[in-house]
């Protein structure tokens, strides 16, 4: 890692973590093998007592996937990186190495919401209790900490309601009750946001949103701030399986290149057109952190090297106005996930919260006219001017 530390951000992303190909490759090889072959006996005996760093079977490591993991560790400025199939697949490593029967965890109300369905299902039934709360209020937080609380569970900004907390100052306190910090950080990524550097422990992403970007595979990455906290989430991800395959490695290694190039363009237009939907008559209001009006416009600008390319805005109109729009959309891809080259819309109160009770949902802020909308790297005149002829339908 030592010999890139003097690389800035971009050019990490095409050199950070890649060692030379004895073949001279110009990209990194995919090692699409199960297992790796030992020359003798012995050999195979120091792989196994961990005296020999060669490869031994795929779940345990491969030269593709460990490229990749070293990479962005390198970007998070963590001592290390855990690939592992999916963003969900990273959620539910974390909790298995850190949480046991007993243990309390606090985390943001509005995660993504299998974060949590996870933990109120399964976890719970084998005895881990769980506080969901703003975790953008510090004295709740406090409040809500208990002598068997373990963990820091945060999402920032949270999805799809554009809410930040404060890393710097939750680091603080969970380091005072030694809980383990954690940062879903997919909404940022590393280019805008490195919340290790901010005191975080673990840090994790759907790499399947900007640092893959593409739209074209679902990954994971857990990035840990030391050595042993790195070899706990090592050891759960073997143990429970979640590995990634070293093609899905393959394709991030090469959508990463660009993650500086996309998210500055994509966030951008999403600046553009955040001020867009701020004017136009039939917006109430628009939540993205790059506006004055954020409530935390002037913790964005702390916490992150800029705003963002994820808008939340609600339709003067609710249900009926939401579901126009989505009708009506010509270049925006009506679809869910994010962070990628194309513009995506979603309806929540129609879509991905459609199950849950209304009260619930208007409780976590979801409310009926609620639209996500992803920006992507088109031209801006051509995202406002689908926006303009959609928005002139509702
Ligand atoms: C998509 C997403 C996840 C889950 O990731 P998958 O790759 O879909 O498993 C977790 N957190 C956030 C914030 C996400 O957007």
């Amino acid at each position: 890692m030592s010999e890139h530390e003097h690389l800035g951000f971009n050019s990490l992303l095409i050199h950070g973590g890649v060692e030379a190909d004895p073949l001279g490759s110009a990209t990194v090889p995919i090692y699409q093998t199960s297992t790796f072959a030992f020359r003798n006996a012995d050999e195979g005996a120091r792989r196994f007592a961990g005296e020999d760093d060669g490869y031994i079977y795929t779940r345990l490591g491969n030269p593709t996937i460990a490229t990749l993991e070293r990479q962005i560790a390198i970007l998070e400025k963590g001592f290390g990186g855990v690939a592992v199939a999916s963003g969900m697949a990273a959620v539910s490593t974390i909790y298995v190495a850190f949480l046991k029967a007993g243990d309390h965890i606090v985390s943001t109300a509005a995660v993504y919401g299998p974060s949590r369905g996870i933990m109120e299902s399964y976890f719970k039934k084998f005895g881990v209790e769980s506080t969901y709360l703003s975790t953008a209020d510090l004295d709740a937080v406090r409040a809500a900490i208990r002598p068997n609380t373990r963990m820091l569970y945060v999402e920032t900004p949270t999805n799809p309601t554009m809410e930040l907390s404060d890393i710097r100052a939750l680091s603080a306190i969970a380091r005072e009750h030694k809980l383990v910090m954690v940062v879903d950080n997919t909404f940022s990524s590393p280019f805008l946001q490195r919340p290790i550097e901010m005191g975080a422990d673990i840090v994790f992403h759907s790499m399947t949103k900007f640092i893959n970007g593409h739209a074209d595979i679902v990954a994971g990455m857990i990035i840990a701030r030391n050595e042993e906290l790195y070899k706990a989430v090592r050891q759960a991800m073997i143990g429970m399986g979640g590995n990634m395959d070293p093609h899905q490695a393959y394709l991030v290694l090469r959508g990463v290149k660009t993650l500086a190039l996309r998210v500055q363009r994509a966030q951008e237009n999403a600046q553009q057109v955040a001020e867009y939907l701020e004017r136009h008559p039939k917006v109430a209001w628009v939540k993205y952190p790059g506006l004055k009006s954020h409530p935390q416009h002037e913790l964005s600008k702390k916490q992150m090297d800029g705003p963002g390319a994820m808008i939340s805005f609600e339709l003067q109109g609710g249900l009926k106005a939401g579901k126009v729009l989505m009708d009506n959309v010509r270049l925006a891809l009506l679809a869910v996930s994010l962070g990628g080259i194309e513009t995506l819309i979603q309806h929540p109160a129609s879509m991905t919260h459609s199950k849950m009770a209304r009260e619930k949902r208007e409780a976590a802020g979801i409310t009926d006219g609620l639209v996500r909308f992803s920006v992507g790297i088109e031209d801006l005149k051509d995202i406002i001017a689908d926006l303009e002829q959609a928005l002139a339908k509702v």
